[in-house]
């Protein structure tokens, strides 16, 4: 499956990306400005980056030049998102390092094949399993495996994604909405007592490690690093 990180700050229109791309089968994780879109690029190696040209506190080319200029992030395809026609040679000319652009407003279809051209163009799959460290728990993002002293940790894929949403967006408070919305799908009519259940099986099953996960009254959760 592949990840899809999508980094635009108008709220209403980086769900209804993401909704129309796991409709598709594509995982996707939101970020709404640049700080934070830097550093869910960083942490989930996302396959592909659809990036906002305007975003508060940073410009999308400037995002897109950091992540060039980081190893971890340097060959990810990026997907320029712009309102802008006259910022476009700019966009994709070396100079920012996009691989592509798309004009708001844009269509579904018309974005899942932009997605699926620049997917193609770009290299094979990395062979290594790719893994994200919190503390003592590694998660194996493409075995879905998650492993404390050595020892898997045997999840549902509900837990699974819950824990990797959490992961992803490290030391960020998420909302049980947000968390919703992202590991269950927006098709899910449930309430969000179904997040709170899930997070006290997934800190049982992680022990020690399972403190990591810290709830933010009223509101949500999130993972610390200690
Ligand atoms: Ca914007």
């Amino acid at each position: 499956m592949k990840t899809v990180l999508i980094i635009e700050d108008e709220k209403d229109l980086a769900e209804l990306v993401a909704y129309n791309l796991e409709k598709e089968g594509y995982r996707t994780v939101i970020a709404l400005d640049g700080k934070e879109g830097l550093e869910a690029a960083r942490r989930s190696t996302p396959d592909l980056i659809l990036l906002d040209l305007m975003l508060p506190g940073m410009m999308g080319t400037e995002l897109c030049k950091t992540l060039r200029k980081q190893e971890k992030t340097a060959t990810v395809p990026v997907i320029m998102l712009t309102a802008r026609g006259e910022e476009i040679d700019r966009v994709v000319g070396f100079e920012v390092g996009a691989d592509d652009y798309i004009v708001k407003p844009f269509s579904s279809r018309e974005l899942l094949l932009r997605i699926k051209a620049v997917l193609r163009r770009s290299l094979p799959e990395k062979e290594a399993g790719r893994a994200i460290t919190v503390g003592p728990i590694v998660i194996d993002t493409d075995r879905h495996q998650v492993r404390i002293a050595d020892e898997e940790i045997v999840l549902t894929t509900t837990e699974f994604k819950l824990l990797l949403n959490l992961a992803e967006r490290i030391g960020r408070v998420q909302s049980r909405d947000l968390l919703l919305k992202n590991v269950w799908g927006y098709n899910y009519v449930g309430d969000t007592r179904t997040v709170d259940t899930h997070i006290t099986r997934l800190r049982t099953k992680l022990g020690e490690a399972g403190e990591l996960i810290k709830t933010i009254r009223g509101f949500g959760y999130k993972l610390e690093e200690e």
